[in-house]
């Protein structure tokens, strides 16, 4: 019998889930923190376009950027922001064209030493650095801020955004979750306002989708369904299915709490309260990681101990669900 997988979205938890955030603040500053050398203004969606496009797999970074400890993409950030205050022309496509994976190394580094690094795919991610810098300089007279401003503020169509951003190897993910990350971190800086902010959707990465499948707001049916849940491996045309369906959830959640803020509270979830490293904490009694909690760090929640979701998301009803694994697939899209 061939095998088969049904998405559904369950729109009413998506709904009383979203309802669970309202009222709580991201810190803009923790997610897209600013520049301090005032000549690196101008460089900020080169820098955003640089980062953003290697920020896939991120679980090996980890470092201290000015006396906090940071880990995964919130290093990536980090220290690369911290890499513009020294040199704002660092991340220019005329220097991405060439650049090598020390240097990379070096970058992504606590003392700039590339032996000291946690980077890893560094051939991965220095071929899309470079891919970026040859088409900005083929297209853009080499400058991030002209690929926006030839969208002319839209997202959609031959000549927004969304398809400019899709021709660089690093953003061609169809479910768009670079581009759509991408954009919410130029309009947070106040480089962007989309004249069609309806086509943004959530970055959906393999954090937002193990709390979306044990919390139910997607579910997977059929054949395929327990292989996957157990964290097995998807193919291509899997994984975009799913991720459309998290899309799906993502955007009935945005009829109550606007898409950044859903986007950084749920991802901190993910990587937190719903981390792949111990179990999920609705399961455990009260927290015990508050001490280390990068969602604690970059909002304004007071969570009494206990997962944003819990008593609402299936994980904390059904152990079953709070064991589910976000299915494998092993990309550089996100
Ligand atoms: S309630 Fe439990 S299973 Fe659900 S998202 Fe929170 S930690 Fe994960």
């Amino acid at each position: 019998m061939p095998s088969s997988l049904v998405t559904l979205v369950d729109r009413r938890r998506c709904r009383d889930l979203a309802s669970r955030l309202v009222g709580i603040s991201p810190c803009d500053e923790h997610f897209v923190p600013s520049p301090r050398n005032p000549d690196a203004e101008v460089r900020i969606p080169d820098f955003h376009l640089a980062w953003i496009g290697i920020c896939q797999q991120t679980r090996s970074l980890e470092g201290v950027v000015d006396g906090i400890k940071y880990r995964g993409s919130d290093y990536l950030v980090h220290r690369l922001r911290a890499r513009l205050d020294q040199e704002p022309d660092r991340f220019t496509a005329r220097r991405l064209r060439s650049v090598t994976g020390d240097e990379l190394r070096s970058w992504l580094s606590d003392d700039g030493d590339p032996d000291s690094s946690t980077v890893d795919r560094v051939d991965e991610r220095v071929a899309l650095l470079q891919d970026m810098g040859e088409r900005l300089l083929e297209g853009y007279a080499g400058a991030a801020a002209n690929l926006i401003a030839a969208s002319k503020g839209r997202l959609e169509g031959r000549a927004g955004l969304l398809e400019r951003l899709s021709r660089l190897h690093a953003y061609r993910d169809p479910a768009r979750k670079k581009s759509f990350l991408l954009v919410q971190f130029l309009r947070t800086a106040g480089v962007l306002e989309p004249v069609d902010p309806d086509a943004l959707g959530l970055p959906i990465d393999y954090h937002l989708l193990r709390v979306f499948l044990r919390t139910g707001a997607v579910q997977l049916k059929g054949s395929r369904a327990r292989e996957l849940l157990r964290g097995g491996e998807m193919t291509e045309a899997e994984d975009v299915r799913i991720r459309r369906a998290a899309l799906e959830a993502g955007r009935l959640m945005g009829e109550i709490v606007d898409l950044a803020t859903l986007d950084r509270l749920v991802w901190m979830v993910g990587r937190n309260c719903c981390f792949y490293d111990h179990p999920p904490v609705c399961t455990t009694g009260p927290c015990t990681l508050e001490a280390n909690c990068s969602l604690l760090q970059s909002s304004d929640l007071e969570c009494g101990l206990r997962c944003p979701f819990d008593g609402t998301c299936s994980g904390s009803r059904n152990p079953d669900a709070a064991a589910f694994r976000a299915p494998w697939f092993d990309t550089d899209l996100y």
